[in-house]
Formats: structure tokens, C-alpha cells, sequence
């Protein structure tokens, strides 16, 4: 019962603190931040720093390799690292969900086995979470809901929620998409919650007659929600697709009423490190206020965001017009005077969809840097049509010596995130 009163506690203490202009909101997180003291001062890692009331802007900024480096430093649980991945690699096995240390949770985010970060919450951030998912994504009510829910793995973070209000369905990726349909017209969740590749599996389905479902929300999470799927996915259900964005190191961003993603700048601190001259893509470097038991500040992720500024609901936040990918989705190659150029993933996306309407599915992959791999559903007319829009692009760059092919191979197994561009040494 702590738990849920806690949940309430977090969620009205996020209703009492709704910046309503720019400047409440940096008001809001500087004193946050003057908080966060409180939480930095128990890391080894930043406790000098914060004793000597560094600004944020002096603080080293991190990425993966640097944060899993200093986690037993940084973490203020006196937790170790080998004894954290001991703990989450066994329970994963077990397919026991719940691994704790000393109460705290310890999961593993996804990735190659070499490369797969930590990540620590104790039960009060777990409420805190929770608090700002019924915030921001699912919605406060006291109706009964039914709340189908694809993932890799189950974890408590998620089985946390379950009241007598909302019920969640975990679906195993794993599964096959025969079972995940009989189960899906059995349950008729009210809110459907899976990656993009997952739905637009669900809305096939849905076409061909076999899945009868009526949800009142669906939610894109976990994969690059592709402008062009998005639009089939909302013709298909008949309603606007939300999105959040969330990772290993927290609740990002959720869909405001218009579709737009907003970053949770009420609790988030986000830089900006610009990637084009432009300034038109960057990764975000993030601070989050509310964690406690593994603070993360300064936190470099490797997607790449355009931002929207223009977003008609009003809100302070920080919009974002489109996830991009990471950047290891950045295709490289070499122009006629043996310089290196670099083309985001995005403009082959652009390239690929223009070239002919019929093109739906498809992927990208670059092999070296004069190789590329497209997988596409459809006729000899359609890969002619877009090895000619990828063509000249190339063109655009000086780029004359890349062999596009056909493969009929999608580079996308089951359970796994569809990224359509990437790139992948063979
Ligand atoms: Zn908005």
C-alpha cells in the first residue's frame, strides 16, 4: 500500500508543478537541481563537485562506456558492478523478473552482451516513474482498463502498476504473432503499448480480417517511429499513434495532445550537442533530477533529434520533430576527392519513400563504404525506382562509386528493434 500511496504522492506533486511558461520551467528545474545537491553529495563519483556547488555546465558529460566505467563510483548505493551484473544476467535467465539488491532493482538495457548498461532504481524512483506514466502516458482514471503491453523482457518496473484500475498484459516479443493475435481479441486491451515494427504487424492483421480490437490508445515505444508508418499505423486504427521515448536512463519524452513528443523537461535538464553546421540535429545530454540510487548528469545519448519548435499545444517542454536514430545509423562514405562524408539517415529515408508510392517496407544497410544493401517489398519497378532516388543523392555528394543491390533478405529478426537504415560491417 506504500507503494501506491508514494505513486499518488509523485503524481500530484507533478500536477502542482505544471511550468506553464520558459521561464517557471528553468525556475522549476534550477530548484530541482539545488535538490539534486542532496542526491550527488552520496556519489562518490560527484560528491567534490557537488560540495563545492559546481554549475551543471562543469560537470564531465558521460556516455555509455564512461558511465558503466565509474559505475561503482557513481552509484550511491555502495553497489558493485560485477556483482550488479551477476544478479541481472542470472535472473534473466531464470526468467525471474524481479532481481533486487538490498532492495534496489537491477535491470539490463538491451544490446550486444559486451555492451549492455546497468541500471538501478530503488522503490521510490520506480513510484516516481509510474507517477509520470499516469501522468503523461496512460492518463489518471478510475475506470477499469486492460493494458496489452509488448517487450523483450518483463520487469517489476512494469508489473509495479498493476491495481485495480489498470491491468497490464505482458506479450513476450518472442512469441509468435498467431498466439499475440488470439490473445489480443481475448483481452480487447483498452491501451496497446508496442514497438512500431510489432504494430505494424498487429495492423496487417487487422486488414486481413483476423484481429478485431478497439483499443482507445496506442503507443509507439522502443524503435524509430518512421513518419511513413506512422500515417499507415493511424489510418489502419483509425486514431493518432503516441509515442514515448524512453531508455535505459529514463522517461524521455511522451506525445503531448498533438502528437508531438515533448521532452520531461520538468524533471529532465536537456543540452543540446549540435551535429551539423546547421543546427538542425543534435544528441541530447541529460541530467534527471529524480533519480536517485545511479544519478545520471550529463548523460550523452546517441540518438539524433531534430527539434520542433512550433508545436501548437503551447507547452514549455522542448518538442522534437523527429527521432532520427543513433548515430552509428549514419551511413559513411567517400566522395570523387577521397574525402569522408557522412549522410544521416534521414535523407536515404526521404530518398527511398519518394521514389514510388508503393514503397512501404523496406531496409538499408551499408556494408562498407561502397556497398549498400536494400531490402523492399515490391516489384523490380519499385527497387529501380528508389536505387535511382538513392542514386542521386549520392550524386548530390560526389558520391560515384557505391553499388546499390537488392537483397531479399529485411534485416530484421523477430524480437529485435527495426532500425530500416543502418549501418553494419559484413
Ligand atoms: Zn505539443
Amino acid at each position: 500500500m506504500f507503494f501506491k500511496l508514494q505513486i499518488v504522492i509523485y503524481w500530484l506533486i507533478l500536477q502542482l508543478h505544471k511550468a506553464k511558461s520558459r521561464a517557471s520551467l528553468l525556475k522549476l528545474q534550477q530548484k530541482r537541481w539545488r535538490k539534486f545537491q542532496k542526491v550527488l553529495h552520496r556519489s562518490p563519483f560527484y560528491q567534490a563537485k557537488s560540495l563545492h556547488n559546481t554549475t551543471l555546465q562543469d560537470y564531465p558529460v558521460m556516455n555509455k562506456a564512461s558511465f558503466m566505467g565509474q559505475f561503482d563510483q557513481i552509484n550511491t548505493q555502495g553497489i558493485q558492478v560485477k556483482e550488479a551484473y551477476e544478479v541481472a544476467l542470472g535472473a534473466e535467465e531464470s526468467r525471474d523478473f524481479s532481481p533486487e539488491i538490498n532492495g534496489i532493482t537491477v535491470g539490463l538495457s538491451s544490446g550486444t552482451s559486451g555492451n549492455r548498461g546497468i541500471f538501478l532504481a530503488s522503490k521510490k524512483e520506480r513510484a516516481f516513474w509510474v507517477a509520470a506514466v499516469l501522468d503523461r502516458v496512460i492518463g489518471f482514471s478510475l475506470k477499469k482498463r486492460r493494458v496489452a503491453f509488448f517487450l523483450r523482457a518483463n520487469s517489476n518496473l512494469y508489473s509495479s502498476v498493476k491495481s485495480r484500475v489498470l491491468s497490464f498484459d505482458f506479450f513476450d516479443l518472442y512469441d509468435t504473432l498467431a498466439h499475440h493475435v488470439q490473445r489480443l481479441n481475448q483481452l480487447k486491451p483498452n491501451i496497446l503499448v508496442a514497438q512500431p515494427s510489432m504494430l505494424l504487424d498487429l495492423a496487417q492483421e487487422i486488414q486481413q480480417g483476423r484481429l478485431h480490437i478497439n483499443p482507445q490508445k496506442i503507443i509507439s515505444v522502443a524503435e524509430v517511429l518512421y513518419p511513413e508508418d506512422k500515417a499507415l499505423l493511424e489510418v489502419t486504427f483509425g486514431q493518432m499513434i503516441h509515442q514515448v521515448y524512453q531508455c535505459t536512463e529514463g522517461f524521455l519524452a511522451s506525445t503531448c495532445a498533438h502528437g508531438t513528443l515533448h521532452f520531461n523537461e520538468d524533471f529532465l535538464m536537456i543540452e543540446k550537442k549540435y551535429l551539423d553546421d546547421s543546427k538542425t540535429r543534435f544528441h541530447p545530454i541529460i541530467t534527471d533530477l529524480k533519480r536517485s540510487s545511479q544519478p545520471i548528469v550529463r548523460y550523452e545519448l546517441n540518438d539524433i533529434i531534430q527539434e520542433k519548435t512550433d508545436c501548437a499545444c503551447g507547452s514549455p517542454m522542448m518538442g522534437i520533430a523527429q527521432i532520427e536514430g543513433r548515430s552509428d545509423d549514419v551511413l559513411v562514405f567517400e566522395n570523387t576527392d577521397v574525402q569522408e562524408v557522412r549522410i544521416y539517415p534521414d535523407f536515404f529515408r526521404r530518398a527511398i519513400i519518394t521514389a514510388d508510392d508503393a514503397i512501404q517496407d523496406y531496409t538499408l544497410v551499408q556494408r562498407n563504404a561502397n556497398l549498400l544493401e536494400l531490402y523492399l517489398q515490391g516489384s523490380e519497378e519499385s527497387f529501380q525506382k528508389a536505387k535511382q532516388g538513392i542514386e542521386v543523392l549520392l550524386v548530390k555528394y560526389q558520391i560515384d562509386t557505391v553499388n546499390i543491390v537488392r537483397t531479399k533478405i529485411k534485416h530484421h529478426e523477430q524480437g529485435n528493434k527495426l532500425r530500416r537504415i543502418k549501418y553494419e560491417k559484413n
